[in-house]
């Protein structure tokens, strides 16, 4: 039995060749790597063939994987799925001298590190490169919120939280958002900010609080169905 690893586009596939007839292709948990067994004399460009014909399908499973084996379990290695504003990126680890960095390229998320950069140190890399999305994204999205309300926030800041999408104190008029949702579509962002501003007018979730939800936000219902259907609760 042989294990090579080949590249078909942008995919990197694990090929195994064994005293098999057919080809068979797998995504496999927790990073979506892909997976060919294939017969000893099967060549590297039918192999190929297939997971190209199969890429719609290849994405479907790595997003279903991703979903199901969260962050915890990576191990941030290439060929892992991230995603940004709700789109699937693949991560590339490069390892190389210089400034470390994360930079994003069409499907692709680079991470350049040293080497020795361990798990813990890549997930704080890729948590401040979500951190720095949120960043520049939330000033357009708070004004929009607050134009909308006609509400004002003193202060917001970014936390990583298991639990909740947002949390807020109404009283200092301070808002905080979850750094997770750099990784959700940005309606997301517009529905936690909508969400934690009406908290100014209303604390509990009652039927007023609805009320200003519909009135401001029309498609709140929908957005945190989207939202929630993955990880923390809002
Ligand atoms: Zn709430």
């Amino acid at each position: 039995m042989q294990n090579t690893i080949i590249q078909c586009g942008s995919f990197r596939v694990t090929l195994i060749r064994k005293a098999i007839k057919n080809l068979y292709l797998r995504v496999l948990p927790p990073d979506g790597r892909i997976q060919v067994s294939a017969p000893l004399g099967a060549k590297n460009d039918e192999v190929c063939r297939l997971v190209l014909d199969k890429q719609d399908w290849i994405l479907t499973q790595q997003k279903r994987v991703a979903t199901q084996w969260p962050q915890a379990q990576r191990a941030y290695q290439t060929g892992e799925i991230f995603y940004l504003w709700g789109s699937p990126l693949r991560l590339e680890v490069q390892i190389a001298d210089g400034r470390p960095s994360v930079t994003r390229q069409d499907g692709v998320v680079v991470l350049r590190a040293p080497r020795g950069a361990d798990t813990e140190k890549r997930r704080r890399m890729i948590d401040q490169w979500y951190r720095l999305e949120l960043k520049s994204t939330m000033p357009i999205v708070l004004a929009y919120c607050e134009t909308v309300t006609g509400l004002r926030c003193a202060e917001w800041h970014i936390k990583n939280m298991k639990t909740r999408w947002g949390t807020c104190n109404p009283a200092k008029r301070r808002i905080w958002i979850n750094l997770q949702l750099a990784q959700k579509p940005q309606e997301c962002l517009v529905y936690v900010v909508m969400h934690e501003l009406v908290h100014f007018l209303e604390s509990g979730h009652g039927p007023r609080f609805k009320g200003f939800m519909d009135q401001f936000y029309p498609a709140w219902r929908a957005v945190r169905k989207l939202l929630n259907g993955t990880q923390p609760s809002a």
